[in-house]
């Protein structure tokens, strides 16, 4: 199983470099680094000022047909679905694609107080979560799981930052 990692629009390397220790420590596999060319202009909503999160997967998707493996776009660009007001990320079920939004995941959106730590530690939480999609993972009632689904800030800080048993249970079978 191969992983990706696709940075669109996102300055912060560090946090990058360290997501992709993270996730080869977890599934224990290389994390490659791609580039892909996502036209953001064209996803932009002057009305929303925000962009068009399921347009970035289509955009993965069309340039990714010959990766064999799961492709994680990492943005800091506000992203939004219509029905929503906003989205800390968007994952296709049982699919390839992901995309995560850190724009709302930084302490300083809520309180102006940098910490990257905090950044880190939901930025993975919420990589975790999307991925956990991919594989066919439902949202899990579990709060220390973290597929529990989380709608505000608040509620991704509350849940756990691993898969329950339960999940990761059904999340290795995926893998084989
Ligand atoms: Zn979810
Ligand atoms: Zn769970």
């Amino acid at each position: 199983m191969n992983l990706y990692l696709a940075p669109v629009v996102i300055s912060n390397t560090q946090l990058i470099d360290r997501i992709m220790e993270t996730l080869q420590h977890t599934f224990k596999t290389y994390v490659n680094k791609i580039s892909l060319s996502i036209d953001t202009d064209s996803l932009y909503s002057y009305e929303r000022k925000q962009y068009f999160s399921t347009g970035f997967i289509e955009q993965s998707a069309a340039q990714t047909t010959h990766f064999n493996g799961k492709i994680i776009m990492i943005t800091e660009l506000d992203i939004y679905v219509p029905v929503l007001t906003f989205l800390f990320g968007e994952a296709q079920l049982k699919g390839k694609h992901s995309i995560i939004s850190v724009c709302r995941l930084h302490e300083e959106f809520y309180s102006g107080v940098t910490n990257n730590e905090l950044l880190y530690e939901r930025a993975i939480k919420e990589v975790y979560h999307e991925l956990g999609h991919n594989f066919g993972l439902i949202h899990c009632n579990d709060w220390d799981c973290v597929m529990h689904s989380s709608n505000s800030i608040e509620e991704v800080d509350l849940k756990g930052n691993t898969y329950c048993r339960n999940c990761f249970g059904l999340l290795s079978k995926s893998l084989l």
